[in-house]
């Protein structure tokens, strides 16, 4: 059967890979700590699950408008505008199948193929935005991060990073995979760059918004006025409200002439059309109603953000950013490369070095390689799992790198 160049090339999730790797060890019989989580250990609050069971009831089953029943859209307006101060209306959200959905909707809205457009990606980055940019047809422009600066882009970077070519440029605050936020000072700075290229627009991926831990806000870049117009904000359900496996994302896009919430819906229309239609009246519940339930699965996100941060920083030659925001961590651990472990196995990498890891200490890390050209020195660990799970993983960790030499 022929298969396309576009999915030959693709390249298969890494971060999907490790849970895959981990589960078939697991499978095996072996006592197997995963830290390749990208979801919250929590279960989706009880009044969420009801408002769709009680949809389901009323039989909310049929076809709905493609972005979204109003009410709903109505409902993420309200939020947007009462807590991230960004000016939109109902008419400026579309409802999507998670916000991965949502992303991939906007590239596909924003880039030609075969026109050298390119998309700035401050790195390290979120697996999914360089194959969802290429398979666009866009170019991806990493700006490296440093681990001295919480990887943190700076102006300057972005300044020069951004050419004629540049159609957009996105921004991950909190991020997956460094688990660390730009300060609302640092967004400003960033945007007084991007207010000067007008031509540039600007995608703001949100999804961790709600899981911040170290003292500083979020600020929405929608809500900065040179630049809104511009803005395109993603969120979704998924990680706030312990919803990952309800696949309920949003894009709020107020500018565009055609509207471009106009131009993703039409697009949505010819894939996915609208999302689960019992679904619906869950958004609404978990906007509106379900301020305890996260701020109660933030507190333990904020608890076990510290446990693991305390635990790696004092393994000896690792050096780790402290966790202010998402639920990961992105240690830097080259100091190890050039190592054996017991069994003769080098590591060179961060490849190698999740293998291994995986194999002799039962402990499952996503490696850096992925996440960006800057990224080799590093893996990603979540802290979505148990206070217990972590301290566990961490001891074994430890005691794996002794062994190395
Ligand atoms: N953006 C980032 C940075 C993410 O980490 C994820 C999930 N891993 C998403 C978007 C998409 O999440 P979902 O499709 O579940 O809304």
């Amino acid at each position: 059967m022929h298969l396309s160049r576009r999915v030959r090339n693709l390249k298969p999730s890494s971060t999907l890979a490790v849970n895959a790797a981990a589960g078939r060890l697991r499978a095996e019989g072996r006592d197997v700590i995963a830290f390749g989580a990208g979801e919250p250990d929590f279960e989706t609050p009880d009044n969420i699950k009801q408002a769709a069971i009680e949809a389901l009831g009323r039989g909310e089953t049929h076809y709905m408008p493609v972005p979204g029943p109003a009410t709903a859209r109505q409902a993420i307006a309200d939020k947007l505008s009462g807590e991230n101060a960004i000016a939109c209306g109902p008419d400026d959200i579309v409802i999507t199948v998670g916000g991965k959905h949502a992303l991939y909707l906007v590239f596909q809205c924003l880039l030609d193929a075969g026109e050298g457009q390119e998309v700035v990606v401050p790195t390290p980055a979120w697996v999914s935005y360089r194959p969802m940019i290429e398979l666009a047809g866009g170019t991806v422009v990493e700006v490296p991060g440093s681990v001295n600066n919480d990887f943190k882009i700076t102006p300057e970077q972005l300044a020069d990073a951004i050419t004629d070519h540049t159609v957009a440029v996105i921004f991950n605050s909190p991020s997956n995979p460094c688990g660390t936020m730009y300060s609302p000072d640092e967004l400003r700075a960033l945007a007084d760059v991007l207010a000067i290229h007008d031509h540039v627009t600007i995608i703001t991926d949100e999804i961790y918004e709600k899981l911040i831990y170290g003292g500083i806000d979020h600020l929405s870049l929608a809500s900065l006025e040179a630049i809104a117009d511009r803005v395109i904000t993603i969120n979704g359900l998924s990680k706030a409200y312990a919803m990952t496996g309800w696949r309920i994302g949003y894009v709020c896009a107020p500018g565009g002439d055609p509207p471009l919430a106009r131009s993703i819906a039409k697009l949505q229309g010819q894939m996915t059309t609208n999302i689960t239609s019992f679904c619906y009246p869950a958004i609404v519940e978990a906007l509106t109603k379900s301020e305890p339930s996260v701020e109660k699965m933030r507190l333990a996100f904020s608890e076990r953000a510290g446990l693991m941060h305390g635990l790696l920083e004092a393994i000896p030659d690792i050096q780790c950013p402290r966790p202010t925001g998402a639920f990961y961590v992105f240690p830097d651990v080259s100091a190890y490369y050039g190592k054996q472990t017991p069994a003769g196995c080098r590591i060179d990498d961060s490849v190698s070095f999740a293998t291994a890891l995986l194999e002799d200490a039962g402990v499952g890390v996503v490696p850096g390689e992925d996440f960006g050209a800057c990224s080799s020195g590093h893996v990603r660990l979540s802290f979505a799992c148990s206070p217990e799970q972590i301290t566990e993983g961490c001891r074994r960790l430890r005691e794996w790198l002794q062994k190395l030499s």
